[in-house]
């Protein structure tokens, strides 16, 4: 008998067709609490991880950038802000929700021509080869069910010479560090989750999923596989997060 191919949904094993659905129904529930919940799990710092990002991508005035699973537009924002009125901006999400809410955010904020919004699939981006100066993406790719794919497709579409940078929560590098982190995550979480979203699974989810993703050096292995070069990391505090940056050739 064929066996249906799987995959993690956090800690749970699911048939591969599921998992988009399923992270489809985590964003659309929590979308308009998206932004709030970042704040309040992350006490801000999610902000300065961003800033660290756009520092790194090396975008200048009049350049182009795409932030795959780029939600409600934070890196996409301070993208813009190096781009500038002649660059442009593309926020690229499946799901129409945090694109939405996302543009909303943008367009109060005063970003009226620069960011553009395109709903699709990081596991076929839906540009031409080097299209862009620098592609993103910000705790998205843990979503995604073929992640090398994803990867393989942001690098198709950055010019030679770009950067392709990767934020993702990753691995504490201390012990003691790590056991405080699981309490956190896995009590505190969930718990926040249920008062703000109403959707405590959202944030069981997010915890499991960030233990199931490839350690700092894995995922390093896994952007040199798709072609990219010089790929280097920095962990974000003690390793909570980890930027990833590759170079097309
Ligand atoms: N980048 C934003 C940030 O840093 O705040 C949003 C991150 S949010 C945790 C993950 C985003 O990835 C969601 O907006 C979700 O819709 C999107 N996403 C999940 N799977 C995707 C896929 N296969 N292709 C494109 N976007 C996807």
């Amino acid at each position: 008998m064929d066996k249906k191919p799987t995959t993690h949904f956090g800690s749970k094993i699911i048939p591969v067709e599921e998992k988009k659905g399923r992270v489809q129904d985590i964003f659309t529930s929590v979308a308009d609490k998206y932004d709030l919940m970042n704040d309040l799990m992350s006490f801000g710092i999610h902000r300065l991880w961003k800033r660290f990002v756009a520092e790194k991508t090396n975008l200048k005035p009049g350049d182009s950038a795409i932030d795959v699973c780029g939600g409600t537009a934070d890196i996409a924002m301070l993208m813009a802000k190096r781009v500038g009125e002649k660059g442009r901006i593309v926020v690229y999400d499946i799901n129409r929700e945090m694109l939405e809410t996302g543009r909303e955010k943008c367009i109060d904020r005063g970003f009226l021509k620069s960011i553009r919004y395109v709903q699709g699939n990081a596991e076929e981006i839906a540009f031409a080869d080097n299209t862009f100066h620098c592609a993103t993406v910000g705790f998205g790719i843990r979503n995604v069910t073929y992640l090398e794919k994803a990867f393989g497709e942001m690098a198709r579409v950055v010019k030679p010479g770009g950067r392709v940078i990767c934020l993702e929560f990753s691995h504490p590098t201390s012990k003691t560090f790590s056991k405080l982190y699981d309490l956190y995550s896995f009590k505190v979480m969930p718990e926040i989750g249920e008062v703000v979203t109403g959707n405590r699974e959202a944030y069981t989810y997010l915890p499991e999923s960030i233990r199931k993703f490839p350690p700092q050096e894995e995922l390093k292995k896994i952007m040199e596989d798709v072609g990219l070069f010089k790929v280097k990391y920095h962990n974000l505090f003690n390793g909570i997060a980890a930027v990833h940056i590759g170079i097309k050739v």
